[in-house]
């Protein structure tokens, strides 16, 4: 079997050295188990995404050295498929209306004697909307903005209790879903949990490879896959690149975006090779002069 995976930025910024860090692991994956590595564009976010962003990070993946196959998929161009699969779990019933506003959940929460915790920092979803019962629905519809939500046991009882996901080693652990998660947005129709199961199987993408940060989203992509009857794929999440005083780098921090790195005149085999055997895994470049890179990075 052709294995194949894919490096799937967002153009919400420019790329930063832990983007690069991330594809330059997933082209590395790719070359060791000669599988194919596909470029995907998750631009479905209008009220972030811009396509000058996506023209950037194609020419700094290129200065990166990376290639692969064409077309790119650009999810903004795939909304139809989108818009099939969430009318598939509007069919067997398993999402529901959402009304509430960021404030009528914090509000809820806040009324609640032990308030849920999310692991991540966005709150957990308290279910104010999941018994409305189907006259309320539609009354609201009519006239009040509402996001699709899953009602992740109905999903669960659906699916089966006892889904898992598996990592690179055969490992199989727990898909774990602290909360009804958002499947279609008021603003943007589509979450992300959607459209990147759906691109991933039609795609054919056998190994995700993709940062740590998104381990806790595997649980619903597998619960999602099950429902839609997608195959199941295999999941790598690597390490993330830090700062040096381990905080996360940010696409809003200039000084570390891979353009800013090229036009100063770094050389792309040289951070290869750097971010190649960083360790700790760490950035210690975030404060440091141009002149101070160009000693260790440059030509
Ligand atoms: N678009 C996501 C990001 O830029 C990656 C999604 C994924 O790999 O599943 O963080």
């Amino acid at each position: 079997m052709q294995y194949r995976t894919r490096f799937a930025p967002s153009p919400s910024g420019l790329l930063h050295v832990g983007n690069a860090y991330s594809a330059l692991y997933c082209a590395r994956w790719a070359e060791q188990h000669q599988a194919e590595l596909l470029l995907r564009i998750e631009d479905i976010d209008h009220t972030r995404c811009r396509a000058e962003f996506a023209e950037h990070i194609i020419t700094d993946l290129h200065w990166l050295g990376l290639s692969w196959p064409q077309p790119v998929r650009y999810q903004s161009q795939c909304l139809a498929a989108y818009q099939e699969a969430l009318l598939e779990l509007k069919n067997m019933a398993v999402v529901y209306p959402c009304f509430c506003t960021r404030k009528d959940i914090q509000q809820e929460i806040n009324r609640m004697p032990s308030a849920p915790q999310a692991e991540s920092s966005a709150p957990i979803y308290p279910g104010t909307c999941r018994n409305l019962d189907f006259n309320q629905q539609q009354q609201r519809m009519k006239h009040e903005p509402y996001a699709w939500r899953l009602d992740v046991q109905k999903a669960l009882t659906k699916a089966g209790e006892n889904l898992s996901w598996q990592d690179g080693s055969g490992k199989r652990y727990p898909a774990q879903i602290d909360h009804d998660i958002v499947i279609g947005r008021k603003d943007i129709s589509f979450s992300y949990h959607l459209s990147v199961v759906v691109d991933d199987a039609e795609q054919h993408i056998s190994h995700i490879i993709r940062g740590e940060d998104l381990r806790d989203s595997t649980g619903i992509h597998r619960l999602l896959q099950e429902l839609l009857q997608k195959p199941e794929p295999v999941y790598i999440h690597h390490a993330l690149l830090c700062e040096a005083n381990g905080s996360k780098l940010s696409k809003r921090d200039g000084s570390v975006s891979l353009q800013s790195l090229r036009l100063m005149g770094v050389d792309a085999q040289k951070l290869h090779a750097f971010l190649n055997h960083a360790t700790p895994l760490s950035w210690p470049f975030t404060q440091a002069r141009a002149a101070d890179i160009l000693d260790i990075l440059g030509n």
